[in-house]
């Protein structure tokens, strides 16, 4: 399996970092995973040889560039259709409610949709991916991703709390948000501080660490060195165009 990262901006892109957006590629089969901001045109393949589309939730960093894949496959003079598109209901709601009614029939031609969420498990070529219920304030899917003997799970956005950590144990790749550096009473509950998750993922026994969804106003350094404390070994961060064999 291989994780190619897009765009791994935490919130909002900025020049040369898409917000979140990820390429999970096994056998020939690649899985366009979250559609940030900038993530469509910074896919590394050409997008007519993706097989399907994976969106953890419907934050606009998240999912924007459904939009511009829409467009792209929709006004040109070879139209793609039926695109697979996997995520949580209100994806496909929030989106679906931008469009008028012309554009809005065509937008479900474009997309072939099917609903997930936590406890669901399907097949996509080799790939077998499992969603799991995240701690957010919007419906929001991890996924753990698995072909060949390997694992990698992707956190989306989320805090702490709930079962979400179980299904990380043992997995050779996490790659996590990691919003913040310190959170403090008043701040947003739902997403993670680096130092959180380099101790989940020890205590998980997760083989490596990669962390994203760090904001461009943060020092990610500080961020990185904050997890390594925790994990007590090495930790990578995803910046775009970096690709991880899992
Ligand atoms: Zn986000
Ligand atoms: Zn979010």
């Amino acid at each position: 399996m291989k994780l190619h990262v897009i765009g791994s901006s935490g919130t909002f892109p900025v020049p040369g970092r898409p917000a979140s957006g990820y390429l999970i590629e096994q056998s020939g089969t690649r899985v366009w995973c979250d559609a940030g901001p900038g993530t469509f045109v910074g896919l590394p393949v050409d997008s007519y040889m993706i097989d399907a589309i994976v969106i953890s939730h419907q934050h606009p960093d998240h999912c924007a560039d459904l939009f511009a894949a829409f467009h792209a496959w929709t006004y040109c003079p070879e139209p793609r259709t039926g695109v697979p598109l996997y995520a949580p209901q209100s994806v496909w709601d929030r989106l679906w409610g931008f469009l008028d009614g012309g554009q809005g029939s065509r937008f479900s031609e474009t997309f072939d949709f099917t609903p997930v969420s936590g406890g669901d498990e399907i097949m996509l070529g080799e790939l077998s991916l499992a969603f799991v219920d995240m701690d957010h304030s919007v419906p929001t899917v991890g996924s753990r991703w698995e072909a060949a003997d390997r694992s990698m799970f992707f956190t989306a956005d989320t805090g702490p709390k709930g079962d979400w950590q179980r299904a990380v144990t043992g997995v050779d790749l996490l790659l996590a948000e990691a919003a913040y550096q310190e959170r403090t009473e008043n701040d947003y509950p739902h997403h993670l501080m680096a130092a959180e998750i380099g101790q989940i993922a020890r205590e998980a026994g997760v083989g490596q660490l990669v962390l994203t969804h760090i904001p461009p106003y943060l020092d990610a350094t500080r961020s990185i060195h904050e997890a390594e404390l925790t994990f007590d070994r090495a930790v990578a961060l995803a910046v775009p165009g970096a690709t991880f064999d899992v």
